[in-house]
């Protein structure tokens, strides 16, 4: 058996097409040709599945230590596809602070098809524990326990750290499922299954295809009973991920380790400067240097490449971002370019205001999703536009008394 960064490179013999090519060919064939009446070929029609997705499919199963693997056409598309295997009337406990697209996808969606969803703070293990067990639920669903728990390692936009071995302990302790959103960890960091996780599900998007240049979504099982539930729901619902986009993903794959190095790396810079500068009030980001024992106790060999921090009150953080060069005001994160963003009007301006106050997501905070390119330009970037950030702030507060200004400051 090779090494993992050695699998992420050729885990999988390319050894179909007899021309000695060292990547896999691209199948773009929608329908495949019997031989006969009487004979059922391997592949028939693409979205039943195909060579250049089943290549995608086999490679992140055996990435993240599973037996089998499924390709769709989005993050979202896989986490629908997950979430049909469920039936009016089973209960889903959903960790706090998950993707707003997943959020809305179960309460605007699968709540309006009976699944009942309740959400807890996935930290908190007694709640947990109450909640998946059914002692804490209301109505005709107390006593009766749930039928899975859902949630993201490492939350989104302030990092928290969810233990996969202890809540996908607590899930089975009652019977349930551990359905494990591991796209801000990537099995780089972190093998989910490998800790007690049913289900896997990436938003390939991101770490993965790595280049902002493709969407896509991945889902692993290590149980066949689950595997088949989630391919009856791949090839029903038919949200798959076309043979050229697999082929993205494939690549992007490749350099998985060598992007997540240099990401972390240049992470690791960032939040490291952003502590000391004045202009910042906060930095959350879990691979802060000196917390390496928090990092390895959750099982994670990296704290990934997103962070966030505030400005301190007073400063306007859309000064910092509208005067930043390197860095791409966008939202999305985990591919070859910085990106930053603020979440209260980018990524998490659906949630209303008291409930992101609530949860931590002020207005003063910004989310970076660092790249791969040199950190000290990035480090410059930042501070540059912190400057005209800060003069900004002294020329809205010009004549104003000392006080007041030490008010602000203060504040
Ligand atoms: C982006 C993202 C998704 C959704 O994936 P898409 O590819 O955009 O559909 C789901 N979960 C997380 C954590 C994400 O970051």
């Amino acid at each position: 058996m090779t090494r993992f960064n050695t699998q992420l490179v050729h885990g999988l013999p390319v050894n179909d097409n007899n021309t000695g090519a060292v990547n896999p060919p691209i199948y773009n064939s929608s329908t495949y040709a019997f031989e006969s009446v009487g004979t059922m070929p391997r592949w028939d029609y693409a979205r039943s599945g195909n060579p250049t997705r089943e290549f995608l499919e086999k490679q992140i199963a055996q990435l993240e230590h599973g037996t089998r693997g499924f390709a769709f056409g989005s993050g979202l598309a896989a986490i629908h596809a997950v979430l049909s295997i469920f039936q009016p009337g089973d209960r889903i406990i959903v960790g706090k602070n998950i993707y707003g697209g997943t959020y809305s996808l179960f309460h605007e969606y699968f709540e309006r098809w009976g699944v009942i969803v309740e959400e807890v703070g996935t930290t908190d293990y007694k709640a947990l524990d109450a909640a998946v067990s059914g002692e804490s639920a209301k109505g005709n669903a107390h006593g009766c326990p749930a039928k899975a728990v859902y949630f993201e390692v490492l939350t989104n936009p302030l990092l928290q750290v969810n233990n996969v071995t202890a809540i996908a302990g607590i899930a089975h302790r009652h019977g349930a499922i551990a359905i494990v959103d591991n796209t801000f960890v990537t099995p780089y960091l972190q093998q989910p299954l490998d800790q007690g996780a049913d289900i896997v599900i990436h938003s390939a998007t991101k770490y993965l295809a790595g280049h902002s240049e493709v969407n896509a979504g991945l889902v692993v099982v290590k149980d066949d009973e689950l595997g088949k539930r989630v391919y009856f729901a791949q090839n029903r619902l038919g949200g798959v991920l076309a043979p050229n986009e697999c082929d993205s993903v494939r690549r992007g794959i490749q350099t998985l380790a060598l992007r997540m190095d240099r990401q972390q790396e240049n992470a690791r810079a960032i939040s490291s400067y952003l502590l000391l500068h004045p202009l910042v009030k906060s930095v959350h980001y879990p691979g802060l240097p000196g917390h390496e024992y928090e990092l390895a106790s959750n099982g994670l060999k990296g704290g990934g490449a997103v962070l966030s921090f505030e400005v301190v009150p007073g400063v306007d953080p859309a000064d910092v971002l509208d005067n930043l060069h390197i860095f791409r005001l966008a939202v999305s994160l985990g591919a070859v370019e910085s990106l930053a963003e603020l979440p209260c009007r980018m990524t998490h301006f659906e949630l209303p205001r008291e409930e992101r106050l609530k949860v931590g997501i002020t207005d003063e905070l910004v989310r970076l999703a660092v790249g791969i390119e040199d950190k000290q330009d990035l480090i410059e970037d930042l501070g540059q536009a912190f400057d005209i950030a800060y003069e900004n702030y002294l020329k809205r507060h010009a004549g104003e008394s000392l006080f007041t200004f030490a008010q602000h400051v203060y504040a």
